[in-house]
């Protein structure tokens, strides 16, 4: 008897907790994210619980940052150590994990210097104002212009949203920076018309993320190479998203045979510590020198730690090809689910374990809603995409569960939207 009281106490004073918090987070942080009505308080692997102790299993992963899971016990001893002997000393100083971290990562690509920033907006900023200095060298008054694609995503910097070739992104925060045009992605002629020797450089995500999960094609990417090498241009690739693991390759460029200038990296990297990465090779990894940029927290020790950490785990346990196993499974069990509600649900697109389910209705949220009361976390894209970015560790059994959780909600979607 006293034992239940306490525990109904105990969920009850949780539950106020959860309730001040709400207030005070409608109150006081700035509106800028529409929350979703749930409260984490703690994670493990690809599950999360929320602050009044139900279970959910993680599709998103953080957005693609969680790519170890949560708490995997390698980071967080990691991180732990890390904080209990050296924290933060800024760039003024060399620390080694940064450098074995440089090292590291310069081991598994095809760059020979990295630029450590903390977050991917930053990381294409570095990618961005290299360019343009690079470009300075060929004595071409109008060569400043960046070429990117329209439904892209690079950030929410003055300068990575007009990169980001999506006006709703860009409203209201006008005057953006001159000399950015868009084209539209996998069009091989627009690009060829938009290229020329005033271009300073081609920026592109090999799969677009927040637009929709949507891969480029070879040609395209090999057309766009052709073209920045024509044109002195550098080819910069945004991987904050496909990076690290995500599509079943150490990074995206790699299935298709076209090696960026410039890659910059961020979400995976740290595994939920905030680090971000431009890596460049020939001479975009000289052009910038002794006060040309900075940045006081980035590389920290703290956050080498985690990211070298999350680069042992990859290794040790072959998450690659995990996400390339587990991945085509759960393309599989997503076709199954396409033949059984084909009113709802269209083909599967993407590539490793970033993923996406496009609907044949506008039903997205509803459905991202209906799971989330069911204890599964996916993410709608606009009204007609479902985005999965669960932890590269998952089980062909976590995809399982998943997809039937996604077909309980989608049946009572259903019962609710039919007409
Ligand atoms: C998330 C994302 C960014 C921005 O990263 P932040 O860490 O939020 O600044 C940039 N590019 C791509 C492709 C992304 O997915």
């Amino acid at each position: 008897m006293t034992t239940i009281t306490k525990t109904a106490s105990a969920a009850a004073v949780a539950a106020a907790e959860e309730e001040q918090a709400r207030v005070w987070d409608a109150a006081h942080v700035m509106k800028t994210y529409a929350r979703q009505p749930v409260t984490f308080v703690r994670g493990r692997g690809a599950r999360l619980w929320d602050a009044r102790g139900k279970e959910y299993l993680d599709f998103l992963a953080g957005i693609a940052v969680c790519s170890v899971g949560h708490c995997h016990p390698r980071l967080v001893a990691a991180v732990q150590e890390q904080a209990a002997t050296l924290m933060h000393v800024s760039n003024l100083y060399l620390t080694e994990g940064q450098a074995r971290l440089a090292r590291r990562l310069i081991e598994l690509s095809d760059f020979e210097r990295v630029f450590f920033s903390n977050s991917g907006a930053e990381a294409n900023e570095v990618a961005l104002k290299l360019a343009r200095k690079r470009a300075k060298a060929f004595g071409r008054p109008n060569k400043f212009r960046i070429v990117s694609a329209l439904n892209s995503f690079h950030g929410r910097t003055i300068a990575t949203i007009t990169a980001t070739g999506q006006p709703k992104y860009q409203k209201g925060f006008e005057p953006l920076p001159a000399g950015f045009s868009y084209v539209p992605f996998n069009d091989i002629a627009a690009l060829k018309a938009a290229v020329s020797g005033d271009t300073a450089a081609i920026l592109l995500e090999p799969i677009q993320g927040e637009g929709g999960i949507l891969p480029a094609t070879r040609e395209y990417l090999q057309a766009a190479r052709e073209l920045a090498d024509r044109n002195d241009a550098l080819l910069i690739f945004d991987e904050v998203q496909t990076g690290m693991g995500r599509t079943g390759r150490m990074w995206a460029y790699q299935h298709y045979g076209v090696v960026p200038d410039v890659m910059t990296l961020a979400k995976g990297l740290g595994g939920g510590f905030p680090i971000g990465a431009c890596l460049a090779r020939g001479d975009a990894a000289e052009t910038l020198v002794p006060g040309d940029h900075g940045s006081t927290f980035a590389g920290s020790p703290l956050a080498a730690s985690a990211a070298n950490a999350v680069l042992d785990v990859i290794a040790d346990e072959e998450l690659q090809a995990n996400a390339r196993r587990v991945g085509a499974h759960l393309v599989a069990r997503l076709e199954d689910l396409r033949r059984r509600h084909p009113h709802t649900v269209g083909p599967a697109r993407g590539v490793g374990l970033m993923l996406a389910v496009g609907l044949t209705r506008p039903v997205a949220r509803q459905i991202v809603g209906a799971c989330l009361d069911a204890g599964l976390i996916v993410n709608a894209i606009g009204d007609d995409t479902i985005r999965m970015l669960p932890p590269l560790t998952i089980t062909e059994g976590d995809a399982d569960a998943a997809v039937e959780t996604l077909e309980k909600a989608i049946v009572a979607v259903a019962a609710v939207t039919a007409s």
